[in-house]
């Protein structure tokens, strides 16, 4: 079975990759001419809904869409739908990682709290979507440590953990981190489909 991943970003697509062992994954670079849709909706689930629709049906494969972002309690949830571009340029890490911290100096330890929200979308190309969510609970660091992963994951400690995801192995993302716990909910939709 051949299932297109409908993001642009490299680091989740081998997240993903890794999460689907014996799977067929292509990604959307496959598709030069298809336009990426507009991700206009106001929730994680429905920007990831809108993204696996579209794949689906423009590719005529199982298209899984994956929307995320960082939830930080102390900033009422934001960036939230916004992680992406939290600073005004879609992708910005540095600039996205430097307004966070900004946003929270001088909030104490235990103020700091924040999950990491990941929306799963699987699409069948006859328009049939079902979403889910994974969530990973933490806290946010006063500054940035290591350089694994992608994103917040250098600010970002997870719960019951002493170091961020920049600094933990690959191997402890994968099992605890909110796209890995959506797609242990995912398998069981396969299961279900197949
Ligand atoms: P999306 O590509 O529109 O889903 O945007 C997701 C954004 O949320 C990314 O650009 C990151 O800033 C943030 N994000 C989502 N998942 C992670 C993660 O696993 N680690 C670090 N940052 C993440």
């Amino acid at each position: 079975m051949t299932i297109l991943i409908a993001t642009r970003n490299a680091h989740k697509l081998q997240e993903i990759r890794e999460m689907l062992p014996g799977t067929e994954i292509i990604g959307t670079d496959n598709y030069p001419d298809v336009p990426d849709p507009e991700e206009n909706g106001s929730t994680f689930e429905a920007n990831a809904a809108i993204k696996a629709e579209a794949w689906a049906k423009a590719t005529g494969l199982i298209a899984i869409a994956d929307d995320s972002g960082l939830e930080v309690d102390a900033l009422g949830g934001e960036p939230g739908i916004h992680s992406a571009r939290y600073a005004g340029v879609h992708g910005d890490t540095a600039a996205n990682n430097a307004k966070l911290l900004c946003a929270l100096e001088g909030v104490p330890t235990e103020q700091r709290t924040a999950r990491f929200v990941c929306a799963l979308a699987l699409a069948l190309p006859d328009g049939t979507v079902k979403t889910l969510r994974g969530t990973c609970e933490g806290r946010i660091l006063e500054s940035g440590a290591g350089a694994k992963g992608f994103g917040y994951d250098p600010l970002f400690v997870p719960e019951g953990y002493a170091d961020s995801f920049g600094v933990l192995p690959e191997s402890v993302k994968a099992t605890i981190s909110h796209r890995a716990k959506a797609f242990q909910k995912a398998r069981e939709v396969w299961a279900e489909w197949l």
